[in-house]
């Protein structure tokens, strides 16, 4: 009888209904191809250039020096001393105190800090306005909670002047984002400098968004991990300091973006009490606790940018600095080519317009899979060169109005970027001939 049962199978459904419709994940099929195929990898967001030395050296030494206890378990809602210096440092950017014990929350990267805002905040029933494109999580997340998505498309409105398209010009219709706010309506999700389309969201654009989340009563989950990562002496604007924002806002930021790290995990939440306390709850029953080790460099790595705050030595300052000099190389190789780039205000992304190549790899019709992503699989196996389809920033129902478009990343070497351009220019001479 025991062997019996212990070979039956199971018959019943294992898995759970919140996990329909969001088994498919662009990353895991995209990373895949590029380590297959890629010779130069403008896909996924991450650094190829080494981390600050201040940063890995702090590492070092919390490994080193002797403070066993850094190797173990340390508070669940974040290291001591990294909540502190986070409040310190937010102080200053938001001219409010903060209590580092109560208004910073530390998680694994900013993506446990938005599933930690979507389970804690979104309920059955709860409408959650996205704006499009969008990191594509968002939606995943939302559903997971059981919540729906809303979305509200950024618009595209090219100059006319003939002059390459810049991501301010990717704009909401204020008319259409009042419509999507309810009664039903529980939060917006805002990523301003926004991936993939690198636009920085405007004092002006805030204060609307602001003022409908007032007027309705509505949480805004504020994704900021690029809140450095602005060019042309633009500035990113926190909306959780405009009137009415600080007590319904839940703003994240990411270690790995912020300093170049993206393989250690750290992100943070930093927002009022009332919204972070159920946070800690969703935090303290599924993760409790992030490495210590990485929080303690993470902090000392703040305590120097707090010192050098302005200064020309901050890392806050060099990054964006050296980020813009390798977007504007990024953005001539494209424009050499006439794969026109849309200039990112921000982030280290960059979209640009595949319409011109589509001789190349003709178009599908009637095909399931947009356009765009046939382009990328395309060119990442027979070009070498890895992006991610635009449309992979889109829900399901708009997919297929933004399928001309590919997405590279570059936060890269000098050397990545001549490779990415090389192949490129090689392209064009064979289109040519
Ligand atoms: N938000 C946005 C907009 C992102 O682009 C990313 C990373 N690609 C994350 C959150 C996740 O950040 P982390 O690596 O810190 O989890």
């Amino acid at each position: 009888f025991l062997s019996h049962s212990l070979q039956a199978k199971m018959s019943r459904p294992v898995q759970a209904r919140r996990l329909e419709g969001i088994d498919k994940n662009i990353w895991v099929e995209f990373v895949k191809l590029a380590a297959t195929y890629s010779k130069v990898n403008l896909g996924q967001g991450f650094p190829d250039f080494p981390a600050p030395d201040f940063l890995t050296e702090a590492f070092r030494r919390a490994l080193s020096e002797g403070n066993h206890m850094l190797h173990q378990y340390t508070r669940a809602f974040g290291h001591p001393p990294l909540v502190k210096v986070l409040a310190q440092f937010y102080e200053k950017l938001l001219g409010r105190d903060l209590d580092p014990m109560t208004n910073v929350m530390v998680t694994v990267g900013a993506y446990q800090a938005l599933f930690c805002c979507f389970q804690a905040l979104v309920d059955e029933g709860d409408e959650v306005i996205i704006i499009e494109p969008f990191f594509d999580c968002y939606e995943p997340m939302v559903k997971m909670a059981g919540g729906t998505p809303v979305f509200v498309p950024l618009r595209p409105n090219p100059p006319k002047d003939g002059k390459l398209m810049s991501s301010a010009d990717w704009q909401l219709d204020p008319a259409e984002l009042a419509s999507k706010f309810s009664e039903r309506t529980k939060a917006i999700v805002l990523n301003s400098p926004n991936n993939p389309l690198g636009k920085v969201f405007s004092r002006g654009e805030l204060g609307l968004i602001a003022e409908l989340c007032v007027k309705h009563d509505v949480l805004c989950i504020s994704d900021e991990v690029y809140e450095w990562l602005v060019y042309d002496g633009r500035q990113h604007v926190r909306i959780a300091s405009l009137q009415g924002m600080w007590d319904r806002t839940v703003m994240i930021g990411s270690a790995g973006k912020t300093f170049s790290v993206t393989g250690w995990k750290v992100g943070w939440v930093v927002g009022p009490d009332r919204l972070l306390q159920h946070l800690r709850t969703v935090h303290q029953n599924s993760v409790y606790h992030c490495a210590t080790i990485a929080q303690e460099a993470v902090a000392q790595g703040f305590q120097r940018e707090l010192m050098l705050y302005g200064k020309p030595e901050s890392y806050f300052v060099q990054l964006p600095k050296e980020l813009q000099q390798k977007r504007d190389w990024l953005v001539q190789s494209l424009d050499g080519v006439g794969m026109k780039p849309i200039i990112p205000e921000g982030t280290y992304f960059l979209v640009a317009d595949i319409s011109q190549f589509k001789s190349d790899i003709p178009d599908v019709p009637n095909s399931d899979e947009p356009y765009d992503y046939r382009f990328a699989k395309w060119m990442v196996k027979n070009k070498g060169l890895a992006a991610i389809p635009l449309s992979a920033f889109y829900s399901e129902a708009h997919k297929n109005n933004y399928t001309n478009f590919i997405r590279f990343c570059f936060a890269k070497e000098e050397a990545t970027l001549k490779a990415a351009n090389d192949i490129l220019q090689k392209w064009k001479q064979e289109k040519a001939s």
